[in-house]
């Protein structure tokens, strides 16, 4: 783990420290140590099990955008690997330092350094956290609507980076569709910008290059994103589908007939029962929906008397409302505990995206590879559909295995091997909003046949050195 590259520590650490303040770069174990585990289940167990899966050599955490591009540069010439590090909460391995090198820390680029409430456009520098974004955003009377259940720890660089979604998703898009522009350093170019809108016609759209790129073509040091009015209204409203399918195609048809829910959760059966009922506090069975719709009270309340009764033709029941406010106010409650399961368990989020027309296979191709076969270790598979388009959904398949026992690891990438193949069988994409990361790299040949070499081309010519976060993404 240590620098295997012809790079001396030494030199590294002497360029740094003369390049960043001597404070800003730390071999000090204790620190080294924090980057050890991002959220992903096999970095975790091995980190409690004292044999980390990685651990940087030098951590660095910059205060300037240069002072970035300082440290990629640095990297770049001693051939030493550099990882972008922003809250590390991914799921995937994709902040882990695999082969050492230098941590780049982000959070100490912490400037909101722009907000345009005529263009309604806030421009913050990668390492901002989401909570405090959101909450000086709010304090205007102004949203950027992403909310990730993991708002608390997540930053803007690693909401670009690892391609996310919040729970808003479906009014309001992915993160992809709320940013403009972007400023980024490679090894190649430096520090550059890309155009200040994202639609135009002077050529390709470098942007979106960089959107899911996880470090590995070079490191975001600022954003300009899109924001929103705080809603005048929000209202919520729940039902009770007779089948999983049945509520795929009301919540289609309401789609596509143009109303817009800004959240819908559909939990399938298993899922009502282990994941959605505790939270909320009832005992609850059946296909349970949560909604809401937003923005001026007229259209809100169009948009969800036409959903619901488009919901009531596919034969649902219409619930108290008030089980959608609760879910709304408890809906990070999912990710603590006693939610959030702990070692010895296993857990892992199968994240599947298809279209509609694929998407009841895929679900059912999930069911059987995962939940019937693992069921006598005690797995759960609890399946909701969070993210909708007028093309197709999402699966969020939260499997749990209460105690994985001395092969955890392995029982845990047979899950994942028969639940990723099952998916991509059934003409599933394997992830939707948390990135590929160490977990899904072999699977990217599969998913992207010949255009994985013309990714690994694109990297080659920004990052001709391989320097930028090694070893993942498959590439
Ligand atoms: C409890 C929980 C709930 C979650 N819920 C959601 C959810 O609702 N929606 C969702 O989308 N995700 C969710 N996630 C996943 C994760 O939080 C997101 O992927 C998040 O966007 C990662 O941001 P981060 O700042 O923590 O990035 P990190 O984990 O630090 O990094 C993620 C990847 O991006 C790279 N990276 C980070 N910053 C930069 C940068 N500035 N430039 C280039 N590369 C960079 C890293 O190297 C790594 O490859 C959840 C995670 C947890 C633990």
């Amino acid at each position: 783990m240590a620098l295997t590259r012809p790079a001396r520590l030494g030199d590294v650490q002497a360029a740094l420290v003369s390049a960043l303040a001597p404070e800003a770069v730390s071999t000090a174990g204790e620190r080294l140590d924090a980057y050890t585990a991002d959220t992903y289940w096999p970095a975790i167990a091995a980190t409690a099990a004292g044999k980390p899966l990685a651990r940087p050599d030098i951590v660095v955490q910059p205060r300037t955008e240069e002072e970035v591009a300082a440290v990629v540069a640095i990297a770049d010439e001693h051939r030493v690997p550099v990882v972008p590090w922003g809250g590390g909460s991914g799921t995937q391995g994709g902040a882990l330092p695999i082969r050492g090198g230098i941590v780049v820390d982000l959070r100490g680029l912490d400037e909101i350094l722009a907000i345009d409430e005529t263009s309604l456009t806030v421009t913050a520098q990668a390492g901002v956290n989401g909570r405090r974004l959101e909450a000086e955003l709010n304090d205007r009377g102004l949203m950027l609507p992403h909310y990730p259940a993991s708002v608390e720890w997540a930053t803007v660089g690693g909401y670009i980076a690892a391609r996310g979604s919040g729970v808003l998703s479906t009014r309001y898009g992915k993160i992809e569709d709320l940013l403009l522009s972007l400023r980024v350093a490679t090894p190649a170019g430096g520090l550059m910008e890309t155009v200040s809108v994202p639609r135009h016609a002077v050529g390709p759209e470098l942007t979106q290059l960089f959107v899911g790129s996880e470090g590995t073509l070079g490191i975001i040091t600022r954003a300009t994103l899109q924001l929103v009015p705080v809603p005048a209204e929000r209202r919520f409203a729940a039902v009770s589908f007779p089948s999983v399918d049945a509520g795929v195609g009301a919540i289609r048809r309401a789609l596509q007939a143009g109303y817009r829910p800004s959240a819908v959760r559909l939990y399938d059966e298993v899922a009502t029962q282990l994941a959605f009922a505790p939270v909320v506090g009832e005992d609850l069975s059946g296909v349970y929906t949560v909604l809401a719709f937003e923005g001026e009270p007229e259209s809100a309340r169009l948009e969800e008397r036409r959903t619901l009764e488009i919901a009531r033709e596919a034969g649902a029941e219409v619930l108290d409302p008030a089980l959608g406010q609760r879910w709304w106010d408890r809906r990070y409650d999912f990710y603590h505990p006693p939610h959030q399961p702990e070692l010895p368990a296993i857990w892992g989020t199968l994240d599947v995206v298809a279209t509609y027309a694929r998407i009841a296979a895929v679900y059912e191709a999930l069911r059987t590879a995962v939940r019937e076969p693992y069921a006598d270790t005690g797995l759960q598979l609890r399946m909701h559909f969070s993210h909708w388009y007028l093309w197709g959904t999402m699966i969020y398949g939260r499997f749990v295995v209460p105690d994985g026992g001395p092969d955890a690891l392995a029982l845990h990438d047979r899950i994942w091997e028969d639940g990723m193949t099952a998916a991509l069988d059934a003409g599933g994409v394997m992830n939707d909003h948390h990135g590929v990361g160490i977990k899904l790299g072999p699977y990217m040949r599969r998913q992207h046949g010949a255009a994985l070499d013309a990714m690994r081309r694109i990297k080659a010519a920004l990052d001709p050195n391989d320097v930028m976060n090694p070893g993942k993404m498959g590439l």
